[in-house]
Parts: C-alpha cells; sequence; structure tokens
C-alpha cells in the first residue's frame, strides 16, 4: 500500500510531534482532537518548533510553509475516511482509546491501518475492539518526537506482517529508527523505564533527597542526560501513573505498585511540565 495521508488523534505533546515528522517527511496529515482549542495549540507548537528551525538555518521558510500546508485541523473522527494511516496518540486510558479505535474501525476504508502510540496498554487488547486486528499495530514513539530516534514498533497477536513492514518503512521514513518488540504491558521502554521513575519517586516521598539530589546522582553518576524526575515532570505524571498502572495491573507484581506520592501530585493536577507543576516549577 502506498500511504499519502495519515491521520493523528490527540493533538497533545506526542500528537503534534508526531504530526510535525509526518508533515515534514511529505505526507497529507490530518491532526485531531476533540476541541478546535486543542488542535490550534498543537498546531502552534508545530509552528514554534518549525520556525525555531528556520531561525536556526536548518530549514528554509519555504519549506516550512510547505511543512504547514500540508496539515489539516479535525475535530471529527469522520475524517478517518480520507486517510490510509492513523496514528492514535490521546490519553493512556484503554477506554478512551477502545471508543476511538471502534469508531476509527467503522469509518475508516478497510485498507487503513491503525497504529496507537500507547506508552504500555496491550496493542492486541485495543485491537480486538475492531473487525480489522490484522491491521492494528503498536507505533510507540519517544519525547520529545522531533527530536527522538526510536520507534518502538508492538505487534499484537494478530497484527500481519505486511502492515508490520508498512509501519517500519513509515517510522523510516518519517527519520525514525524501529525497534520491534512483542505485545507485553509496558513494552521494553516503559518496562525498564518507569520502575526507575518510580522508584526516584519513593526516594522523595522518604525523605532519601530532594527532587534536585536525585536528578543530579543520576545525571552525573550513571550519565544520564535528564534526571528521572525531571523526565518524568516531561513526560507527564499522569501518563506515568497510567504506565505503572497497567505493569501493576498486567504483571500482578507488587514490585510496579505507584508510589502514594506520585498518585498525590496527579489528583492534585501537578502533571509535570505541561500543567505548569510537578517535582518542578515551570513557567
Ligand atoms: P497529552 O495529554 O499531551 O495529549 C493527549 C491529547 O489527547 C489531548 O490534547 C486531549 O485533548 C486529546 N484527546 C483526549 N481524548 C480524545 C479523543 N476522544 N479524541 C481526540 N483527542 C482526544 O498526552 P501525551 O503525552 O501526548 O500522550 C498521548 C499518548 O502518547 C498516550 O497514550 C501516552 O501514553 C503516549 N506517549 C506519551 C509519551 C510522553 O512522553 N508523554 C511518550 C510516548 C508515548
Amino acid at each position: 500500500m502506498n500511504v499519502q495521508t495519515i491521520m493523528v488523534i490527540g493533538a497533545g505533546q506526542m500528537g503534534s510531534g508526531i504530526a510535525q515528522v509526518a508533515a515534514q517527511a511529505g505526507f497529507r496529515v490530518y491532526l485531531n482532537d476533540i476541541r478546535q482549542e486543542f488542535v490550534e495549540r498543537g498546531l502552534a507548537t508545530i509552528t514554534g518548533n518549525l520556525s525555531r528551525n528556520v531561525e536556526k538555518g536548518k530549514l528554509s521558510e519555504e519549506e516550512k510553509q510547505a511543512i504547514l500546508s500540508r496539515l489539516v485541523l479535525s475535530t471529527d473522527l469522520a475524517d478517518g475516511q480520507y486517510v490510509d494511516f492513523v496514528v492514535e496518540a490521546v490519553t493512556e486510558n484503554m477506554a478512551v482509546k477502545t471508543q476511538i479505535f471502534t469508531k476509527l474501525d467503522e469509518v475508516c476504508p478497510p485498507h487503513t491501518v491503525l497504529a496507537s502510540n500507547t506508552s504500555s496498554l496491550p496493542i492486541t487488547e485495543i485491537a480486538a475492539v475492531t473487525k480489522r486486528p490484522e491491521k492494528v499495530i503498536g507505533m510507540h514513539f519517544m519525547n520529545p518526537v522531533p527530536v527522538m530516534k526510536l520507534v518502538e514498533i508492538i505487534r499484537g497477536l494478530q497484527t500481519a506482517d505486511e502492515v508490520y513492514q508498512l509501519t517500519e518503512d513509515l517510522s523510516k521514513q518519517m527519520g525514525k529508527v524501529p525497534v520491534s518488540v512483542n505485545d507485553f504491558p509496558g513494552f521494553v521502554s516503559n518496562r525498564v523505564l518507569m520502575p526507575m521513575i518510580n522508584e526516584a519517586i519513593y526516594c522523595v516521598y522518604e525523605g532519601v533527597a530532594t527532587p534536585e539530589a536525585i536528578d543530579e546522582v543520576m545525571k552525573l553518576g550513571m550519565n544520564h542526560p535528564m534526571g528521572p524526575l525531571k523526565l518524568a515532570d516531561f513526560i507527564g505524571l499522569d501518563t506515568c501513573l497510567y504506565i505503572m498502572e497497567v505493569l501493576h495491573e498486567g504483571f500482578a507484581d507488587s514490585k510496579y505498585r505507584p508510589c502514594p506520592l506520585l498518585r498525590k501530585y496527579v489528583k492534585a493536577g501537578w502533571l509535570g511540565k505541561k500543567s505548569g507543576r510537578g517535582f518542578y516549577v515551570y513557567n
């Protein structure tokens, strides 16, 4: 199949980044969210990123305008009827995602592949709500999408080989490096990363050290480019909590229990950088 048009559902941190790299790769991209203001916020993020690249001399003004002209704003999932490939990047919540996949399965043409950018939810379970489980796949980009090279590609139980191949090719066309993994809670990236972040939050909770000290230890001692608490703030503390819950439930193992302090911050609306406050305060 020759993919020409892609739809990205969810114009948040990840969705706007995915739409940007897809439009940069020459695809026509529908960027969808529930409200017009959310889609416009996503477009503003993309425009800001592209303008910075123009200032740095990495992109010409004409190229920037051409990329922007390939973006179509959408608040109606029925626009799925026009696309060859969908990447869903809405909130990490199974009920929300399955509702979207059910609707997409109804409106998209039979050839359309439905991918999810989920960080941890089972692809097989998402695929099961559709009548095309062989065309459902995990396409897990990293944050920030325009910068990070990795795309974890997750095959559900019924994902067809040609759909895997297509998703791998598409990732490369977007300038990414695809890595194949199987469908287990948290896949590889978050199964390894999230317990470390959760443990760092336990260190704050138990008064072992301040967030600044914990991040400094991990940066200088382990050569991590960013400390785990700053990284958690960038990922979004709600997303971190959802992922820990998926690991905890999926493996039924207490070693994955989310730290109570993480729950408390999320309940308070301290979601990290996107809400202005997490382990650090952002302007
Ligand atoms: P976000 O909160 O920044 O954005 C989510 C967007 O989805 C919001 O704009 C929201 O309005 C929209 N949305 C919610 N319900 C919708 C619906 N029914 N239809 C259309 N849009 C809807 O979250 P994010 O950080 O971009 O995460 C999105 C997905 O990407 C999650 O599955 C997350 O696990 C995954 N992910 C996140 C990261 C990260 O570092 N944040 C990394 C990789 C993958």
